[in-house]
C-alpha cells in the first residue's frame, strides 16, 4: 500500500505546503485522510481515477482539515453524480452546513444527490474487508470530537495522529507505542517535538513521518532524527511513501 501526502502544512497554507489530506491506496483503492485541499483538484492533480476513491475521513472540523470536502461533494452533485464515496465527518452537523452552502450554489435543495455520509464514532468504526479503521479521541478539543487513527491493512498498520492538545502529547495515539506499527504520522504544530520525547522515545514503529508542521518544527524534526531509534522523514506536498 501506499501514501501520498496532499497537503503537509498545519493550520495555515504557507508558501510550499498546502493544508492537511493524506491519501492511502490499498489495491487500487483510495482512502483519504483530512481535506484541507479541495480534494477533487488534488486527486485530479496526482493523476489518480476519483471513482477509485472508497471513503473519506475526517479527524475533527476544523477548517484547515475539512474546507476542500465542500468542493469535492459540490462536483460530486453535478458534474458527476457517480462519485459516491462515503463521507465520514468527526461531527455530522457538518452535513447540513454543505447542504446550505449547495442549496445557495444551486439554487435548489441537494442533500439527495450528495455522498453519503456518516459520523465517525470512537473504536472501529470502519471496516470494508480491505482496510480497518480505528478512531482514538484526542484532547485537541474541548467537549467536542477530534480523533487520531489506527489503520490495518494488508497485515501491517498506520497510525495517522489528528490534532492533539498541547500538552507534551499525552493524548498520542496508545497504539502507536503499545503494538509494532509500521508506519506513524505525526502532527507537528501543537508541541515543540523535542519536548515531547515521552512519547516519541517510545514509540514501536519502523518509521515515523511528521506532518501538519508549524515552521518552528521543522529545525526540531531534523533533531529529532538524532534521538530516536527509528528513521524520521518530514512530510512534503506530493510526497509518497511505499508501507
Ligand atoms: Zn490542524
Ligand atoms: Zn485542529
Amino acid at each position: 500500500m501506499k501514501l501520498t501526502f496532499l497537503g503537509t502544512s498545519h493550520g495555515v497554507p504557507e508558501k510550499h505546503r498546502k493544508c492537511t489530506s493524506v491519501l492511502l491506496t490499498v489495491q487500487g483503492k483510495h482512502y483519504i485522510f483530512d481535506a484541507g485541499v479541495p480534494l477533487y483538484t488534488a486527486v485530479k492533480r496526482v493523476g489518480l481515477d476519483l471513482h477509485d476513491i472508497q471513503a473519506i475521513f475526517l479527524t475533527h472540523m476544523h477548517g484547515d482539515h475539512a474546507t476542500g470536502l465542500i468542493e469535492f461533494v459540490d462536483l460530486a452533485t453535478w458534474y458527476d453524480k457517480t462519485l459516491r464515496p462515503e463521507i465520514y465527518l468527526a461531527e455530522i452537523a457538518g452535513f447540513e452546513g454543505m447542504a446550505a452552502w449547495l442549496q445557495v450554489t444551486h439554487g435548489e435543495d441537494k442533500r439527495g444527490e450528495m455522498p453519503p455520509m456518516k459520523e465517525v464514532s470512537e473504536g472501529a468504526f470502519y471496516d470494508d474487508g480491505r482496510v480497518r479503521i480505528t478512531a482514538i479521541n484526542n484532547e485537541h478539543l474541548p467537549n467536542r470530537p477530534s480523533y487520531s487513527f489506527v489503520i490495518d491493512a494488508e497485515g501491517k498498520r498506520l497510525v495517522l495522529t489528528g490534532d492533539m492538545g498541547h500538552d507534551h502529547y499525552s493524548d498520542f495515539p496508545r497504539p502507536a507505542y503499545e503494538s509494532e506499527c509500521d508506519l506513524v504520522v505525526t502532527e507537528a504544530a501543537h508541541c515543540r517535538l523535542t519536548d515531547c520525547m515521552d512519547v516519541f522515545g517510545k514509540l514501536t514503529t519502523k518509521k515515523l513521518i511528521v506532518s501538519h508542521i508549524v515552521p518552528w518544527n521543522e529545525p526540531e524534526a531534523e533533531k529529532l532524527k538524532e534521538m530516536v531509534s527509528y528513521p524520521v522523514e518530514t512530510a512534503f506536498d506530493g510526497m509518497s511513501v511505499e508501507i
